[in-house]
This record gives structure tokens, C-alpha cells and sequence, in this order.
């Protein structure tokens, strides 16, 4: 209870708050993360780990195998915003929240109400033809499965706008990201490993006062935090939250 307390109190006083997530915050809507117990690097489906078979090496090669691996593990189009995407909503809408920097691809911030989102990796939801640039929709390409999406202009392959491995950040990502996290009064990092790089490092930027982890398990920056609280992401951020503006 003293941290939820205390976290209330943060999120009272803060001005310029950022929050920095991952897979984490979208587990309470039912999409699994990588690396916890449920998560996908603990299934053992394929003869490919997901670092693999979500590599540009491996989608170039490989698209059936690519986007049945993605269609059936990354994409979640039933998925609904949680309590965690719902309070940072409400945050920015206060006022007192600046951004959210998030690893996932799934888009539920901007679907719960989040207006100012960098998405480090990209977006399920925005998907580019490789011939043409033809924008297509996540339903657009959810309807042609199982075959690999192609352009309905010109016929070539469709991929989505999604960061794999071996690939580099957008950099205008990357600097607005950086921008938000170097003027933030408050940083609060939650539902994330922090061990996808380059992504992880960003935090280093921060300069602020207060540093809040939310973590179910710990983490390699938890020294570096003011506050540090082992739950689940929705249930606190809920609890402190109706506390703080109630
Ligand atoms: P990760 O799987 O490496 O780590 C997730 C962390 O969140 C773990 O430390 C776990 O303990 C914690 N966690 C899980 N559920 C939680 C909860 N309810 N409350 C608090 N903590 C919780 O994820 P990552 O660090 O984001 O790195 C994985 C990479 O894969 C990222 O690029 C990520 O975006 C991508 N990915 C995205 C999605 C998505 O878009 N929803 C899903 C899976 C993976
Ligand atoms: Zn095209």
C-alpha cells in the first residue's frame, strides 16, 4: 500500500511525466510478451526461436513461414486496452503526462485514447506494399490469410510497418523519443525486460527527478530507480491513479 501511496504521489506532482513500456503493459489485454513464463519465447513450436523467425533475413526468405509465425502470435486484433493503457491516457489528458515510448506493436495506447505515442517498433496496424508504398490496413491484410498479403494495386508483397530483428529504428522515432524522455520531470518504465536494444538504452536520456519502475520481474535498471514496484502494470497504475485524481 506505501507504494501505491507513493506512487500517487508521483503521479500527483508530476509535470512532464514520460512513460517508457513493452511487452508487459499488454499482457492483462491477452497478448502474451517474449520473455516471461507465458510468454512466446517459453513455447516450443518450431524448429525457429521468435528472434529468428521475426528477422529481416527470415521474412525476405521465407514469407508463408514469416507471416503465419506473426499472423498467429503478434497480431491480436480482439485485444482491447487495459487499465495501464487507460490511466496513461487520462494522464496525457490531465495534462501531466508528455508521452508514451512504447516497444509494442500492437497500438492499443492510441486505442485507448493516447494522442502522443512513439512507436519504437513500429505498428501492426500500418502495413506498406514493397513495390509500391501502398498503405493497407490490418484488416486488409488479416483478410487474405493464409496466404502472404499482397498489394491490391500492383500485386507485390505487403509488410508491415513493424521493426523486425535486423533492422534499424525509424530515427525520427528514435529523436522524438529522445526528445520526450531528456525533458521529462518523471520517467516511469513498466512491462518491460529492457533487454531488446537499441530500444532500452533511450532510457539513458533521462535526466528528470524521479525514476518508477513497474515490473512483475526485476529488471538490470532497478539500482537506478527512485521507486521500484513488483505488480501487475494495470492494477497499480489503476490503483494509484484513482487515488491520486479521485
Ligand atoms: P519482454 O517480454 O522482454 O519483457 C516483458 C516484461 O514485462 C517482463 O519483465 C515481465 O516480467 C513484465 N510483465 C509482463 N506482464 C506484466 C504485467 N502485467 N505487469 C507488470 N510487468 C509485466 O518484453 P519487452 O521488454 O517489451 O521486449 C520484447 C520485444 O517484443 C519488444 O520489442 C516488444 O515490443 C515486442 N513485443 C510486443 C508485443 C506487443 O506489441 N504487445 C508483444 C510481445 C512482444
Ligand atoms: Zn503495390
Amino acid at each position: 500500500m506505501d507504494e501505491i501511496n507513493a506512487l500517487r504521489d508521483v503521479l500527483a506532482a508530476g509535470r512532464r511525466m514520460v512513460f517508457f513500456g513493452g511487452a508487459g503493459v499488454s499482457t492483462e489485454s491477452g497478448i502474451p510478451d517474449f520473455r516471461s513464463a507465458s510468454g512466446l519465447y517459453r513455447r516450443e513450436e518450431s524448429a525457429y526461436s521468435p528472434e529468428e523467425m521475426l528477422h529481416h533475413d527470415f521474412f525476405m526468405q521465407y514469407q508463408p513461414q514469416f507471416y503465419e509465425y506473426y499472423f498467429n502470435n503478434l497480431v491480436h486484433p480482439a485485444a482491447q486496452p487495459n487499465d495501464a493503457h487507460r490511466v496513461l491516457a487520462s494522464l496525457e489528458a490531465a495534462g501531466n503526462l508528455a508521452a508514451v515510448v512504447t516497444q509494442n506493436v500492437d497500438g492499443l495506447h492510441q486505442q485507448a485514447g493516447s494522442r502522443t505515442v512513439a512507436e519504437l517498433h513500429g505498428s501492426v496496424r500500418r502495413n506498406y506494399c514493397m513495390n509500391c508504398g501502398a498503405f493497407h490496413s490490418l484488416e486488409e491484410m488479416l483478410s487474405q490469410r493464409p496466404t502472404v498479403p499482397v498489394c491490391r494495386e500492383c500485386g507485390s508483397v505487403v509488410k508491415p510497418d513493424v521493426v523486425l530483428y535486423g533492422e534499424t529504428l525509424h530515427d525520427e522515432t528514435v529523436c522524438e523519443a529522445i526528445g520526450h524522455i531528456r525533458q521529462a520531470d518523471v520517467l516511469i518504465i513498466g512491462g518491460t525486460s529492457l533487454s531488446v536494444y537499441p530500444a532500452a538504452g533511450l532510457i539513458e536520456y533521462f535526466n528528470g527527478d524521479t525514476l518508477v519502475l513497474i515490473n512483475r520481474d526485476a529488471t538490470t535498471y532497478d539500482r537506478a530507480a527512485q521507486l521500484i514496484i513488483r505488480g501487475k502494470i494495470g492494477e497499480t497504475l489503476q490503483k494509484a491513479w484513482s487515488k491520486a485524481y479521485s
